[in-house]
This record gives C-alpha cells, sequence and structure tokens, in this order.
C-alpha cells in the first residue's frame, strides 16, 4: 500500500512522503529540517539527493510553497546541516542495534561473526588498518557483503564506551536494513556534494 504522496519543490515529482525530506519553517522565518515528519505547520518535501534538497532551498520558492517570508540568509548552511543529521541518523540506527544487543564490536569478533554467517551488515571504519579492512573484506566477499565505510575507530569506539573499534557487525536484519536506509541517504547527500 502507497503512503501519502508529496511533490518535491525543485523537480515537482511525487514521492511516497516517507522518502522525502521534509523542511518547516518557524513563525519568525527560521527553517527547520523536520526529518521525523511530526513538526506541525506548512511544509516544504524535497527528493533525498543534493541536487533537490539545493534547489529547494531557495528563498523565493519557499516563500511561495511556505506561504510565508523566507529570507535569503534563512537557507544558509541549511544543506550542510542536514547532512550532519543525516550522518547522526546512521550513528543512531547503529545505537539502536547495540541497545538491542544485536551490535557487536572489535576485529576479532567480528570475524569470527562473518566465519559463522551471523553478519547482516558490516561497518568498517574510514580509518582501519589496510591489513585488518583486507581480512574483513575477504571474510565479508565469501558471505557475499559488501561492506560500509563509515566514521572513524574513535567514533564507532565511543557507540560502544570504548577508545576505538575499527569494525562493527549488525546481525539483525530489521536493524540492518535501518542502518543501510540512513547511511544510503547520507552518502548520496554527501558524496552529490
Ligand atoms: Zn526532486
Amino acid at each position: 500500500m502507497p503512503g501519502p504522496q508529496r511533490t518535491c519543490i525543485a523537480c515537482r515529482s511525487s514521492h511516497d512522503k516517507k522518502r522525502l525530506f521534509r523542511l518547516v519553517a518557524a513563525p519568525d522565518g527560521t527553517l527547520v529540517w523536520d526529518l521525523k515528519q511530526k513538526l506541525p505547520g506548512r511544509g516544504t518535501y524535497s527528493c533525498p539527493t543534493l541536487k533537490c534538497v539545493t534547489r529547494s532551498l531557495q528563498a523565493k520558492k519557499l516563500t511561495h510553497h511556505l506561504r510565508q517570508p523566507i529570507e535569503d540568509a534563512a537557507t544558509d548552511g541549511k544543506v550542510q546541516e542536514l547532512i550532519a543529521l543525516c550522518r547522526q541518523n546512521v550513528f543512531n540506527s547503529i545505537k539502536i542495534g547495540i541497545k538491542a544487543r544485536k551490535a557487536h564490536s572489535g576485529h576479532t569478533r567480528v570475524c569470527s561473526m562473518l566465519t559463522r554467517g551471523d553478519v547482516q551488515a558490516l561497518i568498517l571504519a574510514s580509518d582501519i588498518s589496510a591489513s585488518r579492512q583486507h581480512e574483513l573484506q575477504q571474510l565479508a566477499e565469501a558471505k557475499q557483503l559488501v561492506p560500509n565505510i563509515f566514521a572513524t575507530c574513535r567514533e564507532l569506539g565511543e557507540l560502544f564506551g570504548v577508545e576505538s573499534r575499527s569494525a562493527v557487525a549488525l546481525c539483525d536484519q530489521g536493524i540492518a536494513q535501518l542502518f543501510i536506509h540512513q547511511f544510503g541517504l547520507y552518502r548520496t547527500m554527501k558524496e552529490g556534494l
């Protein structure tokens, strides 16, 4: 069943509103990203691509669609802010995995989980050592898993309350799907830069 549809104000195509980014304006004209789509008031939608987001952030266009005056300055830094929010959502999806005890970290542990075939999504830190990356990549390939390169060892470690983690394995399908969805949004936005 398709959910409610909304139109991207940049390219005018219609999509399930859950697939779009929502932007709302406070009474003072400040723009707020509403990724959970829960804030009251009139909002605009754009496709989750850098191109549509950038084109949707035009004061004139927003003034028209939000039916209130939006200053040019209100859109300053809004793209970077959205990318940061998307990155935070990726971290949040890993945190959900940790809370559910379905996220595991540490090189040896992740290696043995990959060997057993328990891993639904594999995350490697961008600053992982070449030898560890090689070892994990080979194990992942054997299970037809594509590793996702995200964050730094320090940032991944912080999630687990330790100093450093180079690899994280998600072993629940639903949580892995959530991670892959959020990571996809973040990557699409970031790589469009
Ligand atoms: Zn669009």
